[in-house]
């Protein structure tokens, strides 16, 4: 596969759908990025070039755009953007593959009717994921689709890792741990390789920390557990989602508070987490910024589920040789990362505040056992390479 063009890389969640284009060549540049926000309730578009300066920018009133629209929309905006450069084809993220999908695939229809058979695994992000790559098989079928998925990276993980104690029955129809935040975790780990491969050999931990947060546990550069499990409502604290939870706290809010599956799901996915605890916010830098005592306390709560996760991981390690920050806070909040470091001193990690607060590679004093690093993140990096990977081999 020779032709040059470009790449554009999909990624549709509930409310907005992200999108990034990138030359074709190896590793090529992003040219442009972008997103569709606010969809159902004023969609607002924005889109950036590659110096971060924007070159396109609408508002629709609430309803005016569906998810149909937006991916018509952000189609649109692309070729206008792209003049005559060809797009060559387009990668998704697809938050699940099951236990089937253990790599990106090239889509096509019969792909698409097992990934629909997957919706009820993850109801609320699924079927979006899954509404461009119809658009786009409908108006361009000879165009290569790639799915890439959340939840690959984390196949490699052994059996017990992946299993609850639930009769066989459920097992076998498909409830067990899946884990997600997979291309997140996957960049980290090829980038730790290239700059760092006897590190990225050993044992780390990675804590992927944004609106959505978890940690995965690698061994030689391939998962071996994750908090995350059958849903990504379960693990650590995040924005908006409680993380980890008695299962018996369902049964209560069902049974004695009389609540509905939907508001027991509204509670679970946007309303708990940082913005459940402090009242104030789900956004980490507000809550920094807050003076008061309930923003202090969810804070503190991030921070000991982290602490006590690692942990954990660290026994399903049998140790830990690093430890990496990723995500909007892992990459940019020093106090936080400060705070979960001081927490992990019996490891062996002893942080440098001064490398911490410059916010870039090694973070722990060289005479650390357990080093302590940040590598941002880039998950569309990743598909873009996954769909370039996947031309070439076509
Ligand atoms: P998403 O999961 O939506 O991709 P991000 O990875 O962008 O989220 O992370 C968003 C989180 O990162 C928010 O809580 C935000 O406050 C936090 N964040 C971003 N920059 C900073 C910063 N400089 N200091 C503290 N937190 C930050």
């Amino acid at each position: 596969m020779t032709e040059t063009g470009c790449i554009v890389v999909l990624n549709a969640g509930s409310s907005s759908i992200k999108f990034a284009i990138y030359e074709s060549g190896t590793d090529g540049d992003v040219l442009f990025r972008g997103q569709i926000e606010r969809i159902g309730v004023g969609p607002h578009l924005e889109v950036r070039d590659a110096a971060g300066k924007v070159v396109a920018e609408r508002k629709w009133p609430n309803d005016a755009l569906d998810h149909h629209g937006a991916t018509a929309e952000i189609l649109a905006q692309g070729q206008a953007l792209l003049a005559s450069r060809p797009v060559l084809a387009f990668g998704h993220r697809v938050v699940h593959g099951g236990t089937k999908f253990v790599a990106p695939v090239r889509i096509d229809r019969t792909i698409v009717s097992e990934l629909d058979a997957l919706v009820p695994l993850a109801p609320l992000h699924q079927p979006h994921n899954l509404a461009p790559v119809a658009a786009i098989l409908n108006a361009a079928p000879h165009l290569p689709q790639i799915a890439c998925f959340d939840t690959a990276f984390h196949r490699t993980q052994p059996l017990l890792a992946q299993e609850f104690a639930l009769p066989r029955e459920l097992t076998a129809e498909g409830v067990r741990r899946y884990g997600f935040h997979g291309l997140s975790y996957d960049f980290v780990t090829k980038r730790l390789l290239g700059t760092q491969p006897a590190l990225a050999q050993g044992r780390l931990i990675i804590a992927h920390l944004g609106n959505g947060a978890s940690l995965c546990a690698t061994k030689d550069g391939r998962s071996v557990a994750s908090t995350m499990g059958f849903t990504a409502l379960d693990g650590l604290v995040m924005g908006t989602r409680a993380g980890t939870l008695d299962p018996g706290v369902l049964l209560y809010l069902a049974q004695q508070r009389g609540m509905s599956f939907s508001a027991i799901e509204d509670l679970l996915y946007r309303k708990s987490g940082l913005l459940g605890v402090s009242g104030i916010s789900s956004d980490m830098r507000t809550l920094r910024a807050s003076a008061e005592r309930s923003a202090r306390e969810a804070i503190d709560l991030f921070v000991y589920r982290i602490v006590r996760e690692i942990g954990s991981l660290a026994a399903a390690l049998g140790g830990v040789d690093g430890i990496v920050f990723t995500a909007g806070i892992g990459e940019n909040d020093a106090a936080t990362r400060a705070e979960i470091l001081a927490g992990c001193r019996w490891l062996g990690v002893t942080l440098d505040p001064e490398r911490n607060r410059a916010g870039e590679g090694r973070i722990s004093m060289d005479n650390s056992t357990v080093s302590a690093w940040i590598v941002p993140t880039d998950e569309e990096r990743m598909i873009a390479q996954y769909t370039r990977s996947a031309l070439a081999s076509s």
